[in-house]
């Protein structure tokens, strides 16, 4: 008898429809012999409506009583499924994050998982149970408890089958798979039958959406076989994995995007060293995250400094930098708003260094301008308007032949 552990998403679980949809999906892997853990996410776009509520009430809420506030969202769907589950002559128990033992650092609205007390779990496994979890949250070892940031339900469910060491962990969702761009916007995107760890790892911190990157880090350090399926079409999905094979080794397998970026430029700064340190300890203490940075150097009159941040953050960014002003001496800051990230990502660049410059000469003769880029072994980036983002993602895609390919493991 194998352990796998199921998790379904938002949609997933949108409806009572949905949810008895579910727990057909649960009883069908229990009935092959299986131990069965589910972990899931709030009904539809619970979420988002908690969120508003509190908006209303206040703009900048406490963190510690947002994660009490969200964490309600996952708590109904665990006990919503385990009825059907019961419902339908099935042996089930729901817990809580806290309750499965899931525990985590002490941080609000983004707390990472540090450790799962898994007795609980095992006792109810042994007694032919199926348990049932909700994800993106836990407790700390004060008993608060936390989230694990959107779209945090996978990394539960992740940390849960490395946890239990289960056999595969199946991340049910409302496409079939992981494609080679977002299919929501790009209609001739087009399912991938397997893609790397590191890979996914890069697609998913670019922008995927389709799997929270914590969960793929996770995957990748405890080598849980990961599978991302539809929980409404009865079709494979994809393989995340540690080597994808060699016929599928096209150079880029996949294109990411990300909006509501901004760039924010220091003019002027005299001594750019201490600078530098002074700005980015600056805004690391102040939990602001910083994307790509660009420095350059004006002959005898300091430097220029810019760099990308969430467009969110923008606000904060203004304000502490314009505390440290004096001791910088920069002249002035400037800010692009209504910016967005297009990368593409792929193992074969490694070994194939053309691609970037490919890259920038299918945006330009797109007539799309590039204002920033970065780059690592396996994925280019480059920062273009926000109007230009989709005509970007398009082009590169057709481009690096990503809806043509035909790939021989498709068709096992
Ligand atoms: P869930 O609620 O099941 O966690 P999400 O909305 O978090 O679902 O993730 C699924 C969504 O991810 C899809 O509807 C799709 O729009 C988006 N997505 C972004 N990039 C990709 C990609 N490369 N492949 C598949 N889906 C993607
Ligand atoms: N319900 C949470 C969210 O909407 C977590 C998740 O769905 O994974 O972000
Ligand atoms: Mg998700």
């Amino acid at each position: 008898m194998g352990l796998i552990v199921q998790k379904f998403g938002g949609t997933s679980v949108g409806s009572i429809e949905r949810i008895l949809n579910v727990a057909d999906r649960v009883i069908e892997e229990k009935n092959r012999g299986n131990g069965v853990v589910v972990v899931v996410s709030a009904m539809g776009k619970t979420t988002d409506h908690l969120v508003s509520m509190a908006k209303e009430i206040s703009k900048n809420p406490s963190k510690r009583e947002m994660d009490m506030l969200l964490t309600t969202g996952e708590q109904t769907t665990i006990a919503l499924l385990s009825i059907a589950l019961q419902e339908k002559g099935y042996e089930a128990i729901s817990y809580t994050g806290w309750q499965a033992g899931i525990i985590t650092e002490s941080v609000h609205s983004s707390a990472r998982i540090m450790d799962i007390e898994t007795e609980k779990i095992k006792k109810n496994l042994n007694e032919e149970k199926i348990v049932i979890v909700a994800g993106f949250q836990g407790v700390t070892i004060d008993g608060e408890i936390t989230t694990l940031g959107r779209g945090g339900s996978d990394t539960t469910a992740v940390a849960l089958a490395a946890a239990l060491k289960a056999d595969k962990c199946d991340i049910y969702t409302d496409v079939t798979g992981v494609f080679t761009t977002d299919p929501r916007f790009i209609k001739d995107a087009r399912k991938l039958a397997s893609v790397s760890y590191d890979e996914m790892l890069e697609l998913a911190n670019l922008g995927a959406g389709v799997l929270h990157p914590r969960a793929v880090e996770y995957a990748k350090n405890y080598q849980v076989p990961l599978e991302v399926r539809s929980s409404l079409v009865r079709e494979s999905g994809t393989i995340i994995e540690e080597e994808v094979s060699v016929e599928q080794n096209l150079v880029v397998r996949g294109v990411a995007f990300e909006d509501e970026i901004t760039r924010v430029s220091v003019i002027g700064l005299p001594n750019s060293l201490k600078s530098l340190s002074t700005i980015f300890t600056t805004l690391a203490t102040n939990r602001i995250n910083v994307d790509i940075i660009i420095q350059s150097t004006i002959e005898g009159n300091g430097a220029n400094l810019s760099f990308s941040i969430k467009s969110s953050d923008l606000e904060e960014t203004l304000s502490v930098l314009s505390a440290v002003k004096e001791t910088l001496g920069y002249e002035r800051i400037e800010s692009e708003q209504e910016l967005a990230k297009v990368s593409i990502v792929g193992s074969g660049m490694i070994s194939n260094p053309g691609v970037a410059a490919e890259m920038f000469e299918v945006l330009a003769s797109n007539n799309i301008e590039v204002k920033m880029v970065s780059t690592s072994e396996i994925k280019v980036s480059a920062v273009v308007s926000e109007k230009q983002m989709i005509p970007a993602v398009n082009s590169l895609h057709r481009a690096f032949q990503l809806s043509e390919a035909l790939l021989l493991s498709e068709y096992r």
